[in-house]
């Protein structure tokens, strides 16, 4: 991979969750990183954290003190704009607001030096209407990080519509240095990793309104070897911060599938981080206990949504979240979204606890046998409604007798 782009400073606008995992990650690969937050008391409170993490690491022998003492030097607190004029590569990691994203991108284009690459590490806005604020979209592309940035190892690295190769070289590049699993994406809602778990979750969702628990939704999933069912990833993840970001928007407040959510988030259940959400907690414990008051909540809503409830086995768990992430993969293959199935399986064994030894979930799709896959499909829709209609791609597939694996660019 060779790029014009020799990326040596790097700053990071905010010093929240995010960007104090990507400030790490920076100064682990040996970068210098100017850090700017608008709250200078956030970027200081950011600077103890990662000398405590640092620390930590020294301790467990992971790394020597003077490397410590390196990395650190190498993170300078930054007051103002002015300062960022040298950096090579902007990452922003400011709160989930178009306006204000758009707002730091207009001022970063007329301070920053004119080969400078811009990256938002948005989990979901499009990337397109954040670089048209700037006079050079071709320099701006995502770079999503996972949460924590300095643990997880996937980067989705994201191609606006106008982002030129050489800067997504450069981006992957700067990904690599940093011991990331890169995976390039498309930019369209969700990119790859959270558009598909928008369809897997909302499966399991459904699921708790027909029938099911937490706990069962959960332990079917984790029996096929999920390294968390979506109940307690979001327990982890924080079951507000969709809430907040519904009620900010005033969107989607009262769509069906959102109401368990809406109402644990209304008792204060937030998840791991209040003790309670879809499940408890002891103090200072990751431990999640069932929660017999969360299935009397389920019970609760579905009723008062008029849902009936039926048994619902294991069998039916896996059948449909999983389904439903391979259909929309096959979309997202379809749409060039992801260049190769394999990126996608990337995606959700580094990014989302798939099972590494299963290898994916487009290659579990492949070894199911695609027309059977099909076929499955096409029973759901049958069943459930339009929105189990197989991707096009699936039918293309069956009938050329190829397999997702075969497929480059949407094309096989
Ligand atoms: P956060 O709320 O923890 O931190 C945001 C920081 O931005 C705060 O320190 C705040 O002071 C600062 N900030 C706000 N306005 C600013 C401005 N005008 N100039 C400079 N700094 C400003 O948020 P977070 O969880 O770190 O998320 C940051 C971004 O990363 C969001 O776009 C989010 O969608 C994305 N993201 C979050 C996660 C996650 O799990 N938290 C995962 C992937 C991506």
């Amino acid at each position: 991979m060779s790029t014009p782009y020799n990326v040596q400073q790097a700053a990071v606008i905010g010093a929240g969750t995010m960007g104090r995992g990507i400030v790490i990650s920076l100064a682990r690969a040996g970068l210098v990183v100017l850090w700017l937050d608008n709250d200078p008391s956030a970027t200081e409170a950011g600077l103890a954290m990662i000398a405590q993490t640092w620390a930590q690491q020294v301790a467990k022998g992971r790394i020597d003190q003077a490397e410590a003492d390196a990395c650190l030097a190498r993170v300078r607190q930054v007051t103002g704009y002015d300062d960022l004029a040298e950096a090579d590569l902007v990452i922003e990691a400011v709160y989930e607001n178009l306006a204000l994203k758009q707002e730091i991108f207009r001022t970063l284009d007329s301070t920053l030096k004119a080969d400078a690459i811009l990256a938002s590490n948005t989990s979901a806005l499009d990337i397109g209407a954040i670089a048209a604020v700037t006079r050079r979209p071709e320099q701006v592309l995502g770079l999503h990080f996972f949460s924590p940035a300095h643990v997880m190892k996937l980067l989705e690295v994201v191609r606006g519509e106008r982002t030129s190769p050489a800067v997504l070289d450069a981006a992957q590049a700067m990904g690599q240095r940093m011991g990331k699993e890169v995976v390039v994406a498309g930019n369209c809602p969700g990119f790859i990793g959270n558009r598909m778990l928008a369809s897997y979750v909302a499966e399991a969702r459904k699921l708790l309104l027909e029938g099911a628990t937490p706990r069962q939704v959960d332990e079917a999933l984790q029996a096929f070897g999920m390294a968390m069912g979506p109940f307690r990833m979001y327990d982890v993840v924080g079951i507000d911060l969709e809430w907040r970001a519904r009620q900010l928007a005033g969107k989607d407040m009262d769509a069906p599938l959102l109401q368990v959510d809406n109402a644990l988030c209304a008792l204060g259940r937030f998840g791991q981080k209040s003790g309670q959400g879809y499940y408890c907690y002891a103090p200072g414990s990751r431990e999640a206990v069932h929660d017999p008051e969360v299935d009397a909540l389920v019970l609760k809503v579905a009723q008062d949504l008029g849902v009936h409830r039926r048994a619902i086995d294991d069998e039916e768990i896996r059948e449909r979240c999983l389904l439903a992430l391979v259909n929309e993969g096959a979309k997202i293959l379809e749409a060039s979204v992801a260049s190769c199935s394999a990126d996608i399986d990337r995606v959700y064994l580094h990014g989302y606890g798939f099972p590494h030894e299963v290898g994916g979930p487009m290659r579990w799709a492949d070894q199911q046998g695609l027309s059977l896959l099909l076929a499955r499909l096409e029973r759901l829709q049958g069943l459930f409604g339009e929105h189990w209609r197989p991707a096009g791609l699936l039918m293309r597939l069956v009938a050329g007798g190829k397999q997702l694996a075969d497929v480059r660019e949407g094309r096989a």
